[in-house]
């Protein structure tokens, strides 16, 4: 970050405590060391946060490390499990079965990509499941994980992880990492904002006590009521329920029953879904679903017999309304979480959506006057995150094979053009999405399209060079790698164990 003389902004101002609010405090604390900023964040402990969102992305790993968090005490604070992927159950047809992996498929066996062999191979003979050839989704099923190695000798060994973790106790963590590098939290609910009258500039924050708090930044973390950009600012919001028209969910925890493996699962339910994330303590369990085509009493029966464990809560609703905010950044107020937006929780990826902002502002980071170059290209980068995010989130309804009328609509629904082009490439030629910017690399495209039964209809011809005696030995040879490698792991659970243990280790040594 280039930060020049008192052009640069100094006093920032965070609205809001949650999840947010405090990875944007804790990273703009680390960014910021050294320069004359000073960040307050204002929370309302009246208000409370959302409380859920517990399952990360790998992404949240670089993120941890830019703030030289230490692994293994995020684990032991925040009560954390590893995830290597998603299962997803019932997606395709009942009964259906697979895992998006947080690894590749396969290794180079030739010219062309690796599910081309695995498709030939398919065609002619039985090439067995294609998650049997990813060390994530082998080490997920047998629920063994170990560290991935600093230099694989072979895309086989090429895997990554994130975290399952109890995110009030992420944000706390983070709100003490904040504070001790000079992050001044202020409790109490803002109830007027300041602007100036020629510029629409958000000049101070007023709470209920009185106490004015005046910046020249304010970042709106203040969660789905969106208080700066919206309530104040009036910025508009492209719904898109049309496309993802979930808009309720029931979340309740429960006591663990068997020993929990390394993934969050989704299963397909009547009228939308049910998620499972087990945690050290508890597992985390919720039920989102479209109001539309079931009843709130429908869903929270559906829940709540379904647990394997005793629930240890009330069960509790939740509203949203998917989509997001027309500029998440506008004059001098930049949305973070879920006041910029929301595309519900069926690949964990709002905590990575805000860490992709806290990265752009950060690249960004503003004169005072906030020219428009730096203000569009934020806007910009993020539009291009949540419409891939939107994209990937629709692949996984309109590729759908069950019979409930919400999921015969779904399979019919008015698609974006950037889908159904990547849906007709991967059909017809088995040709994967690959893209610079924002989520989702080729390897997650195509656990969907082939988890849920969307086979191509031809291979790349150079396939054909190879023998088939050659494929359906190096195919055999890496389903056996595969396993080889997964079977050496340690459980998951002595692998937690261990890991916590190397913090508490640290802490004896230092005490
Ligand atoms: P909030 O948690 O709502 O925090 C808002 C803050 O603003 C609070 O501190 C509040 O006190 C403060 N505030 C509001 N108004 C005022 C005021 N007037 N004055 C002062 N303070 C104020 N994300 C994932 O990455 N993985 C998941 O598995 C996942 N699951 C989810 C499941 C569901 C059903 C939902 C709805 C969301 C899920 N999310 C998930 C999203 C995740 O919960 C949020 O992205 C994350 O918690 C960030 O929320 P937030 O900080 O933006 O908002």
């Amino acid at each position: 970050m280039k930060l020049r003389s008192d052009q640069m902004v100094r006093e920032i101002v965070i609205v809001g405590g949650g999840t947010a609010g405090w990875m944007t405090a804790a990273a703009l604390s680390r960014k910021l060391a050294g320069t004359r900023a000073t960040i307050k964040l204002v929370e309302s402990a009246e208000i409370g946060t959302v409380g859920v969102g517990e399952a990360t992305l790998p992404q949240i790993r670089d993120f941890n490390r830019m703030l030289d968090i230490d692994e293994a005490e995020l684990m032991a604070r925040t009560s954390a499990t590893i995830k290597l992927g998603i299962e997803f159950r019932d997606w395709g047809r009942t009964g259906d079965q697979y895992i998006h992996p947080f690894g590749v498929h396969g290794e180079t066996i030739g010219p062309a990509d690796f599910h081309h062999y695995w498709s030939k191979e398919n065609a002619t003979a039985d090439a067995g499941d294609f998650g049997r050839y990813c060390l994530a989704i082998s080490a997920a099923r047998k629920q063994h994980f170990d560290l991935p190695p600093d230099n694989p000798t072979s895309p086989l060994q090429a895997y990554s992880y994130a975290f399952q973790f109890d995110a009030s106790l992420y944000a706390a963590f983070l709100a003490d990492y904040a504070k001790q590098r000079g992050v001044e939290r202020i409790e109490g609910k803002v109830v007027t904002v300041g602007t100036d009258g020629e510029s629409g500039f958000i000049q101070s924050v007023t709470l209920e006590s009185g106490q004015l708090i005046p910046g020249e930044l304010f970042i709106d973390c203040s969660g789905f009521r969106g208080l700066l950009i919206e309530h104040e600012m009036e910025t508009g919001f492209d719904d898109w329920s049309d496309y993802l028209p979930c808009n309720r969910a029931f979340a309740i925890p429960c006591k663990i029953v068997d020993p929990v493996g390394p993934y969050t699962r989704s299963t397909a339910r009547a009228a939308g879904w049910q998620w499972r994330i087990p945690l050290q303590h508890r597992i985390g369990n919720g039920l989102v679903y479209c109001n539309r085509y079931m009843s709130d009493q429908d869903a929270v029966d559906m829940l709540t017999t379904s647990l394997e464990g005793e629930a240890i809560a009330e069960p509790k609703q939740l509203f949203f309304k998917t989509g997001k905010r027309k500029k998440l950044w506008n004059r001098n107020c930049v949305a973070i979480g879920l006041s910029g937006g929301f595309l519900e929780p069926l690949e964990s990826t709002s905590i990575d959506l805000i860490q992709s902002g806290i990265l752009s502002l950060t690249a960004l980071f503003p004169e005072k006057r906030c020219a428009s170059s730096d203000v569009d290209e934020y806007n910009r980068l993020m539009d291009l995150e949540f419409d891939r995010v939107r994209d990937f989130l629709m692949l996984h309804y309109v590729l759908n094979e069950r019979e409930e009328p919400f999921w015969r609509d779904m399979r019919n629904i008015a698609r974006p053009d950037s889908l159904s082009e990547k849906i007709e490439a991967f059909k017809r030629r088995a040709i994967v999405p690959q893209y610079d910017h924002g989520l989702f690399q080729p390897a997650s495209w195509l656990s969907v399209f082939i988890g849920q039964n969307l086979l191509p209809e031809t291979y790349d011809p150079r396939v054909d060079a190879m023998s088939d005696d050659d494929r359906t030995g190096h195919l055999a040879r890496i389903r056996s790698t595969v396993e080889s490698n997964v079977g050496r792991m340690p459980e998951h659970l002595a692998f937690i164990r261990k890991y916590r243990a190397s913090f508490a280790g640290a802490q004896a040594g230092q005490a």
